[in-house]
């Protein structure tokens, strides 16, 4: 359904059991094939993948946009993305997946070797449909995991078009297969033997439903989940740059990201300086169709996310929370959410601990570095976070101290294939990108060999454990 006109725009039947059996066995012997492959050819495959959506990029991007409202420029730019982490994979997986020396007091010689594990399940959300796909496709197609995707049910066109240009650009059937399964079938699929790992980044209420199917099947899973990153400002912070960015933290994919800054936390000192100039941001943004250039906001995805939306910020208001800007309808049919500013949040206010999905910002004035620290922190999340600070260093120190798997320091926060992305408490576990995504459902087996012909010449190796560092 295209959340900027409403319309159904085409229907897709779910999976049938047969389905799912089909899919997992073709999945299942292309692991087993692959196993006997040369990792180049992966590599090749993947650089196809990324040329094609390069080449495809508009017509790919489309799809999103008027599936899930997102404004076109920001759909391509996904595209663009999703052909980066297809190459950095295709050229780093193979040195990534070699065997590592340890150094050891064992009888032998002690290698790690990376080995494919088996079919992949990934459960994927809808605010970003094909890089999160690709987050976890492109490492484990180097690994020679195969994946079986069941995505989020307001994005099938989306899935079905991203499952369907994996094979379209020459991957091997079974690669990937898209699955339009109910909850009791992803639990059903999740105890086959057949599956050995499950990816899913959702909600945390989506991610503890998975994470207790996996469990209780000794699978094991990676978890990307919510947040409620923190954008400290301190006193010396850069001011421009600081009212350049922050509001762009929050209306990016109209507020629909999980590291998107939710709780704005400033200083007494550049407080007013800081809200004057975020009103004036969010109040420049210009709602309209989502395929226009000249649009700036965007619909959110479904009228159920906006009524959520909706209802978390009336609560907060009726909790005590003063509304800075926004809070109107807007005049458009489509669901569109007027950038909002809530202030005055105290601390017994449900909003504290809300992750609010779309565009709406928290700001919290703080007396001390301390205070702003200790309020970050003071979140069941865990995700990513942004400082400010004059002093690069010093905010680099800072980040130290905020309980995130990601800190960004006088910058925009930015995903890129070669920085492990993920987080700790309640956004989840384990880590998607870089080398370490990479190794999530790889089996790394010790080999210890005593009376090799050739061990005098071993001195012994270095465990690689920096993802950039290649
Ligand atoms: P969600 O409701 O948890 O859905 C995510 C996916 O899980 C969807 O495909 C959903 O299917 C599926 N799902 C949910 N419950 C399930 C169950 N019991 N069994 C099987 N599948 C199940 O999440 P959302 O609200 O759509 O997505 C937004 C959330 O994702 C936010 O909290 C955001 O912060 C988080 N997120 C995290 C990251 C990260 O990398 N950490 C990235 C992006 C988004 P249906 O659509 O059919 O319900």
């Amino acid at each position: 359904m295209n959340p900027y006109t409403n319309e159904v725009l085409k229907t897709f039947a779910d999976a049938t059991d047969v389905d799912i059996q089909q899919a997992l066995e073709t999945a299942d012997g292309l692991y087993h094939e692959m196993k006997s492959k040369p990792i180049s050819t992966r590599a090749t495959i993947l650089h196809g993948i990324a040329k094609y959506m390069r080449y495809n990029k508009y017509d790919l991007a489309k799809v999103m946009t008027l599936e899930m409202g997102k404004l076109i420029s920001e759909s391509e730019g996904e595209v663009e993305l999703c052909a980066d982490i297809a190459d950095y994979f295709a050229d780093h997986g193979a040195e990534m997946m070699e065997p590592t020396l340890l150094h050891t007091r064992a009888n032998g010689e002690a290698k790690v070797y990376k080995q494919s594990t088996g079919v992949v399940l990934a459960v994927e959300p809808w605010n970003f449909p094909y890089y999160q796909i690709m987050r976890v496709f492109a490492p484990n197609f180097m690994a020679g995991n195969p994946m079986i995707l069941r995505d989020a049910a307001n994005i099938p066109w989306s899935a079905q078009t991203f499952a369907d240009m994996i094979i379209q650009a020459g991957a091997p059937q079974g690669s990937i297969a898209n699955l339009f399964m109910s909850y009791d079938q992803v639990a059903d699929i999740i105890a086959d033997p057949r599956i050995q790992g499950i990816a899913l980044t959702g909600s945390e209420r989506g991610g503890a439903s998975v994470a207790k199917e996996a469990g209780q099947n000794l699978k094991k899973s990676t978890m990307e989940l919510g947040g409620q990153d923190a954008f400290i400002v301190l006193d010396d912070a850069n001011m421009d740059d600081v009212n350049n960015i922050a509001w762009r933290a929050r209306l990016y994919n109209a507020g629909q990201v999980c590291t998107s800054s939710k709780r704005f936390i400033v200083m007494d000192s550049v407080y007013d300086e800081f809200l004057e100039n975020l009103i004036k941001n969010f109040a420049s943004v210009q709602p309209g169709d989502p395929m226009d250039n000249a649009t700036t906001l965007a619909p959110m995805n479904t009228k159920k996310a906006k009524e959520k939306l909706q209802k978390q910020v009336d609560e907060a208001v009726a909790a005590g929370a003063t509304v800075a800007y926004g809070n109107k309808p807007i005049d458009l049919p489509g669901q569109f959410f007027m950038p909002t500013i809530l202030i005055d949040i105290a601390a017994d206010n449900p909003a504290m601990h809300t992750e609010m999905f779309g565009p709406v910002a928290q700001v919290y004035r703080v007396h001390s570095e301390q205070d702003a620290i200790d309020l970050a922190n003071n979140s069941q999340y865990g995700l990513g976070g942004i400082v400010f600070s004059g002093d690069p260093l010093h905010g680099e120190k800072v980040a130290t101290q905020i309980n995130t798997g990601m800190v960004y320091v006088n910058t925009f926060m930015t995903s890129l294939p070669e920085l492990p992305f993920g987080g700790v408490k309640n956004s989840g576990y384990g880590r998607e990108m870089s080398e370490l995504g990479l190794m999530a459902f790889v089996n790394e087996q010790l080999v210890v060999t005593a009376d090799r012909p050739d061990m005098n010449n071993v001195t012994g190796g270095l465990v690689k454990l920096d993802p950039t560092n290649d």
